[in-house]
């Protein structure tokens, strides 16, 4: 497999002839629904078109964070906080879970004011969120040489490895009755009177009522075969992974010019938020006027480019009948190409914050594509159009901490019971239905 190491789940050789719910997609939103509906006794199978956690799930940085998050986000984020640290009991499994607290460190006056007025949306949690002084997170960090105005900081975020959650959790599901079908794309959903009846995958049909589409960055494409409308895009990040280092920072950090989390292994996994490649598409075009506002407030952190992925994307049919191979089927993971330059200037970066870090190797580097929204919060939520269909998708850049939260509300729209949070921010229809489409302060 491209990319990193991810703990390998094979799948059950048998195909479910009938099931309650099939959930597609084996990432951590889709391995979590089906964790939660398998646990309310609800006959699940996760279908996964490669395998599991190898797109974003597995080759996310590991923050498990509620800081800077779109106010919309923080009560879903704050439930997540609640869920990670009972899953490796839950599911029986190492996740790599650690409350290890994570920094945005503030360079400018303006930045450290920006942080402080954000921390307003924590004031109902107790999560050990406050700004720093210089000194505070020089103490905190001894090795950095940073000149900063000062940080925040939340003890209560956390960190998890990626290349463990989504297994572990795709198992667990198993353990309690899940079907796990990996090398299983699912073609499309069938439909009787307009309700979901069941749905295609290239291995045959499993009968069903209801279906979760939890297919990260895929999902656009396979809405619009149902004839739906979904505005989403992908931006490129790029990840290095360091070989074992003693003395770095055990705290996650967010600077101008690095991202930084201690990994289990004694690594690091080196990045940079504000240095994202978006590739010009056909849906750059299609969803031009979705991403318009996003475009206006999030340029600095974005490079676009315009290459042969253009072409790879303008072929892909954006209809086909549920009995030919789909495009599912031709590309089993996404893996895109790391930028070299961006990760060498992180790690450049890095190393001027903390020297320590030239004792660092690469080990390995890869990108992942992340699904985004055109106001940067995810779609959970029923179809209204299509009974019986649901969709989770959309967590731009922040789907691995919320992930468990997100499948437990994932699971409540599906079974009706009383929703985890309220989900009104997270519905589909917001698309459509007139309402203003806005970034508001999240990172
Ligand atoms: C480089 C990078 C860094 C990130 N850092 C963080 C971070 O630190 N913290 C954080 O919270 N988030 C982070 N994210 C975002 C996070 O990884 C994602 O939001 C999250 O993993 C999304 O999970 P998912 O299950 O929706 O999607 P994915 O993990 O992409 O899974 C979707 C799965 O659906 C499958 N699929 C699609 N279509 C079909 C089909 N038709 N049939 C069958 N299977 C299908 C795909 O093969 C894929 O495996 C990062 C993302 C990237 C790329």
């Amino acid at each position: 497999m491209p990319g990193p190491y991810v703990v390998p789940v094979h799948g059950n050789a048998d195909l479910p002839e009938k099931v309650d719910v099939v959930v597609i997609g084996g990432g951590i939103i889709g391995a979590s629904t089906a964790l939660e509906l398998a646990e309310q006794g609800v006959k699940v199978a996760l279908c996964e078109k490669g395998g599991i956690g190898h797109e974003q799930s597995g080759r996310n940085w590991g923050w498990v964070r509620i800081t800077r998050r779109d106010p919309r986000e923080v009560p879903l984020m704050a439930e997540a906080l609640r869920i990670w640290p009972t899953l490796a009991e839950r599911t029986g499994r190492d996740l790599g879970y650690k409350r290890a607290g994570i920094a945005f460190a503030c360079a400018t006056d303006k930045e450290f004011e920006e942080h402080q007025r954000w921390l307003l949306h924590l004031r109902d949690y107790d999560l050990g969120s406050r700004m720093l002084s210089p000194a505070e997170f020089a103490a905190m960090s001894p090795s950095s040489t940073m000149t900063l105005k000062g940080a925040l900081f939340t003890l209560g975020d956390a960190r998890a490895e990626p290349q463990k959650a989504a297994p572990a959790i795709a198992e667990a599901a198993r353990d309690r009755g899940a079907h796990i079908l990996t090398e299983c794309a699912v073609r499309g959903i069938e439909t009787k009177a307009g309700q979901v009846c069941g749905v295609v995958t290239e291995r045959g049909e499993i009968a069903c009522d209801q279906v979760v589409l939890a297919g990260g960055a895929w999902c656009s494409l396979f809405a619009r075969n149902s004839g739906l409308r979904l505005p989403q895009l992908k931006v490129i990040n790029s990840v290095i992974r360091t070989t074992p280092l003693q003395g770095g920072p055990e705290h996650s950090i967010w600077a101008q010019g690095f991202s930084i989390r201690k990994r289990q292994d004694g690594g690091y996994t080196v990045a940079n938020g504000f240095r994202n490649v978006v590739n010009i598409v056909p849906d750059s075009f299609r969803y031009m006027r979705d991403f318009l506002p996003a475009l206006g407030s999030q340029w600095s952190a974005l490079m676009l480019r315009f290459g042969g992925q253009f072409y790879d994307e303008a072929r892909i049919p954006n209809k086909w009948s549920l009995d030919e191979a789909s495009p599912f089927e031709y590309n089993r993971v996404l893996d895109p190409k790391p930028a070299l330059h961006l990760q060498d200037r992180s790690l450049e970066n890095l190393r001027k914050a903390f020297p320590v870090f030239d004792k660092a190797k690469i080990a390995q580097r890869w990108a992942g594509a992340i699904d985004v929204t055109p106001d940067a919060v995810p779609v959970i939520s029923a179809v209204d159009t299509i009974p019986g269909f649901y969709i989770a998708t959309g967590f731009s850049g922040h789907g691995f901490g919320i992930g468990p939260a997100a499948g437990r509300l994932a699971a409540d729209l599906v079974t009706g019971s009383t929703p985890l949070v309220d989900p009104a921010p997270f519905r589909f229809s917001r698309f459509s239905d007139g309402s203003k489409i806005e970034i508001i302060s999240g990172f």
